[in-house]
């Protein structure tokens, strides 16, 4: 016989860590206790030493699946000759290294209680457990308990009670527990929140989508716009009102088996497609397929999820395959997620809302991943997924980072674990910088820290900037853009060691005042160099060339040939006093910034293609060209790579002039299109390949927004695989600005712990 201390550290509370303990010790015949407590949850038991062990193993095999033990020390400890096995209350003030759960998918054993006519939660909208169901959204303050989240607002009836105080129920200790009794309820009103139906709203809105209307619908984590998948004049209406012409919606399919006739669907994708954080998941779509052809229009892929909520289970079950489900907000807004709120942004886009009166504390965008070259890769990290911690190298001071200023998500770190927020957006909007502020001291609050500095961007104008220098009231920390891309990657897999960046993307503030965005680096955690990268080009108008590439196509043009070649047609739709104006303004270098862009590079090349030539959101041209471009072309266009102190400097004029010819003689676009990937892969190579000759470096990280491109970062793995370098790419943040905090605030950490 021996007693046991056993402390486990990680996500342990709020997801039926103490009932699982409980009901395993009763499993081994222990005796003892076990508790919340600062770090997590403590267990003391005692029984033979082969039970303990068993019992060890156990906890580490069948934790339930919210679960994430981060670390387990057990020690052994005087007897005391305990009997029996009791929970022991946790104390308000002692949840200092606790993490919140993120919200979860509803579980199967409650699904099965949703549809099952004798359950007393048979169709309600609301049920969950501790193995699923909302957290961090209704989470309003630690410790983790009812009082503290939006359930606050609505008392246990006696069975709800009951269930909560019993340890051998799936709802012991469930937080958001409720029925149809004592919980939540949903309503169905119109733009003036008057109530539209007395009985069933859930029946009247499936009717009214039915009929084609379009449905506010309050989620997990903010409203969602919906409409029927199949109704194109639907779909229509919607982008009309949302004032959204092209950008792909995003679609909630009923189940795996739907999603397998609208798109094609491999292991790797259906894992993260049913993963317990439901993340939207680009998959390619499958002719054929019978839903609306405008929801992603000259997209080859579907942005699909399964359902998550039981409301959006119930939505789904009988009527439809599949619903457009796109974040409910006008364009550049943040996603709407209060309900007098949402009635008065939505009143002329939702011809009726769906909605109920659980209040969601923190707004959370859906997730958005993809499979890139066999692993699951976050477009956009947050519902679901956050705030899970994510462990960086070394333990400091608790450090904040702001991010970017488009896809801006915030990081604050404690200990040695990393908390990247949610999806906030684009700062220049209002509200989202007012979001982008209550994020911040939200993540203070739950995560009881108080930052010691402030990591920022270089870039002097972005508000995330701004907000550092002159609100937060900390010491700051400067980190160049490209330099954070590179950290960021090297602190998701965990690595220290300088390695080569390869940081592509659409704009980033220069350490020499230019837009960088095709940089090569040499660098690590604490500082980076820069080696290489493509030429300067001047960005006629500015911020604007990204909205209008035609502007990019015409710098290309006019510095390899000083002139628009004839045959050209491609300003057509471009007034000639603008296109007069712009070429003079350009070459005289007035509002025409240099960058060394990649983003830009795939603007003008688009442009040059005909695809198009003004783009309704940033990195729509370069879809598009990843999108139409063929994969198996392998011969590369030429371009020049020349030294200039030192740095090895890529110019793409003989590739533009290569593409005109082409383009003119008329080949396929597609070809051209697969040629130029295929050029950049090949230069990526060459280019590593002498860095390497100098340096004696052979790790390589791609970062940047470039790097959601499927087709090119195959083909740069591809050559960079048979020049034997150890290639890390992003998985668990994404590659765009969305993950530039998490490099943020490893620089910052790691200049000065
Ligand atoms: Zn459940
Ligand atoms: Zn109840
Ligand atoms: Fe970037």
């Amino acid at each position: 016989m021996q007693r046991q201390k056993i402390i486990i550290e990680g996500i342990v509370q709020g997801v039926g860590f103490r009932p699982f303990i409980y009901q395993l010790a009763e499993r081994f015949g222990l005796a003892g206790s076990v508790g919340n407590d600062t770090r997590g949850v403590t267990i003391e038991v005692e029984g033979e030493a082969d039970d303990l062990a068993q019992f060890v193993t156990a906890i580490q095999d069948e934790k339930p699946p919210l679960a994430a033990i981060q670390s387990l020390e057990s020690e052994t400890i005087a007897m005391q000759g305990s009997t029996g096995f009791s929970i022991v209350q946790s104390t308000a003030n002692e949840t200092r290294r606790v993490q919140i759960a993120p919200d979860t998918f509803v579980c199967e054993d409650c699904l099965q209680e949703l549809f099952d006519p004798g359950d007393r939660r048979y169709r309600y909208p609301f049920i969950n457990c501790t193995n699923c169901g909302p957290r961090y959204t209704i989470v309003t303050g630690i410790p983790y308990d009812r009082p503290l989240t939006t359930m606050v607002d609505f008392p246990f009836c006696a069975e709800c009670q009951a269930e909560y105080d019993d340890p051998a129920s799936r709802r012991f200790h469930a937080q958001p527990n409720a029925c149809s009794t004592c919980g939540p309820q949903l309503q169905l009103v119109d733009g003036k929140g008057q109530s539209l139906v007395a009985e069933d709203p859930l029946s009247e809105a499936v009717q009214r989508l039915k009929d084609g209307q379009i449905l506010a619908v309050k989620g997990l984590g903010g409203y969602h716009l919906a409409v029927d998948a199949s109704n194109h004049e639907a779909v229509q209406e919607l982008r009309r009102r949302k004032q959204r012409d092209e950008k792909p919606f995003a679609l909630m399919a009923k189940n795996l088996d739907v999603v397998k006739r609208l798109a094609h669907v491999n292991d790797d994708e259906s894992r993260l497609l049913q993963g317990v954080e439901r993340p939207i998941v680009l998959l390619p779509k499958r002719s054929g397929h019978n839903l609306a052809e405008n929801i992603a229009p000259a997209n080859r892929y579907f942005g699909v999820m399964l359902p998550y909520t039981p409301l959006h289970y119930l939505l789904l079950q009988d009527d439809f395959e599949a619903l457009v489900m796109t974040s409910a907000n006008l364009s550049d807004e943040p996603i709407a997620f209060e309900n007098d709120e949402a009635c008065q942004r939505l009143g002329t886009i939702a011809d009726a809302f769906l909605i109920h009166n659980r209040r969601i504390h923190t707004r959370t965008d859906d997730s958005i991943a993809r499979v890139m070259s066999d692993r699951p890769l976050l477009l956009r990290r947050s519902r679901g997924f956050v705030p899970r911690a994510i462990a960086v190298p070394g333990k400091s001071r608790s450090t904040l980072a702001v991010g970017a200023e488009l896809k801006n998500t915030v990081c604050l770190t404690r200990g040695d674990q990393a908390f990247l927020s949610q999806h906030v957006g684009d700062l220049k909007n209002l509200e989202v910088y007012d979001s982008f502020k209550q994020t911040i001291n939200h993540l203070q609050s739950i995560l009881e820290v108080q930052p010691e500095r402030v990591a920022h961007d270089l870039h002097p104008d972005y508000y995330s900037t701004r907000y550092a220098l002159e609100e937060s009231g900390l010491p700051t920390v400067a980190v160049q853009h490209h330099h954070a891309h590179l950290a960021s990657c090297l602190a998701e897999h965990g690595v220290e060691e300088p390695a080569i960046g390869v940081i592509f993307d659409g704009t980033g503030y220069g350490a020499d005042g230019n837009i960088w965005g095709g940089e090569f680096l040499i660098g690590d955690l604490g500082s980076y160099e820069r080696v290489g990268h493509f030429r300067y080009q001047p960005m006629p108008g500015g911020d604007l060339a990204t909205r209008e590439p035609w502007r990019m196509a015409l710098s290309y043009l006019q510095s390899t040939y000083g002139e628009i070649p004839d045959g050209v047609e491609i300003f057509d739709g471009i007034a000639k006093s603008e296109l007069r104006l712009v070429t003079q303004a350009t070459m005289k270098g007035i509002n025409a910034p240099l960058t060394s862009s990649c983003g830009r590079l795939f603007d003008a090349v688009a442009a040059l293609l005909g695809l198009r030539q003004k783009v309704s959101f940033e990195g729509q041209a370069a879809m598009q060209l990843e999108m139409l471009a063929d994969p198996a072309q392998t011969r590369p266009y030429p371009y020049l790579l020349s030294d200039d102190a030192d740095q090895i400097i890529f110019d793409p004029s003989q590739m533009i002039d290569a593409i005109i010819k082409d383009h003119l003689v008329g080949l396929p676009t597609a070809q051209i299109a697969g040629r130029f990937h295929r050029s950049l892969a090949v230069m990526i190579e060459e280019v590593c390949v002498q860095i390497r000759q100098k340096t004696g470096l052979s790790l390589i990280v791609l970062s940047g927004g470039v790097f959601q491109n499927c087709l090119l970062t195959g083909m740069v793995l591809d050559s960079l695989n048979q020049s034997a370098f150890k290639v890390l790419t992003h998985s668990l943040v994404p590659p765009n600005d969305g993950g530039l905090a998490l490099g943020q605030v490893v620089v910052a950490s790691s200049l000065n712990p």
